[in-house]
């Protein structure tokens, strides 16, 4: 289903600019109709964010592709998402290979996707939780992907990444922010590049905006 319709957003995509193989095939591959309600199908493959529900949106598949070619995922590679959402980038994650942890705080949209993502077989282990203290358990981390925008950088994500890990994070102001990319060069050190002009919703928690 909608499979023309998925070769034409891959097609706008390089015309945009992205150029890594593995994620415009996972984009050809995975069904974003599945990640949002019913009566958006006829959307699903415009280059467009939507809503969701609980006034979250599932994100423009240009920025998840600018998000995942900038972690530079490799088959195998453990990577945490913050704010599950719709659970599309999580699963475009998964289909490139990578093992996958994501957490949500809103308990609805994470119980939806739980249930979304067993129908699918879809694997990634998911919790409900605030983000922006990671899941130190499970961690250090290749890449962490942050996908709500953030007044900082939460410094508890930049200590779950492994040496040379990445992060992509936005950070800015309540209505926009650059995209920062960080890579962790050892404890004491990173690099950072900046991509500006994106608009998410707010991360929301203690490392993050402390108010709805
Ligand atoms: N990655 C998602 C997708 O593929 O559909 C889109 C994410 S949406 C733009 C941002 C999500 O971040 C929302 O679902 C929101 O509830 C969640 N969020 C905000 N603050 C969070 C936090 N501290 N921890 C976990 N999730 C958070």
């Amino acid at each position: 289903m909608y499979e023309f319709e998925r070769e034409e957003l891959v097609k706008n995509l390089i015309r945009k600019g992205i150029k890594g193989k593995e994620i415009l095939n996972a984009i050809l591959k995975v069904e974003r109709h599945n990640f949002i309600p019913k009566s958006m199908w006829k959307d699903a493959y415009l280059d467009t964010a939507l809503p969701i529900g609980y006034e979250q949106t599932i994100s423009q598949p240009y920025t998840v592709a600018v998000m995942t070619e900038a972690l530079e995922v490799k088959k195998g590679d453990k990577i945490l998402e913050i704010g599950t959402g719709s659970g599309y980038q999580a699963a475009i994650l998964s289909r490139m290979g990578a093992q996958v942890f994501s957490i949500e705080r809103n308990y609805q949209l994470y119980l939806l996707v739980r249930k979304r993502f067993d129908d699918l077989g879809i694997h990634a282990a998911l919790k409900y939780g605030d983000g922006t203290i990671g899941w130190s358990e499970v961690s250090p981390f290749d890449g962490i992907i942050v996908t709500a925008g953030s007044p900082d950088i939460p410094q508890t994500l930049v200590r779950q990444l492994k040496n040379r890990g990445k992060m992509v994070i936005p950070v800015g102001n309540k209505y926009e922010q650059d995209m920062v990319i960080i890579e962790k060069i050892d404890d004491n050190k990173i690099s950072k590049k900046v991509i500006p002009h994106f608009a998410f919703v707010k991360l929301i928690g203690r490392e993050g905006w402390k108010k709805e």
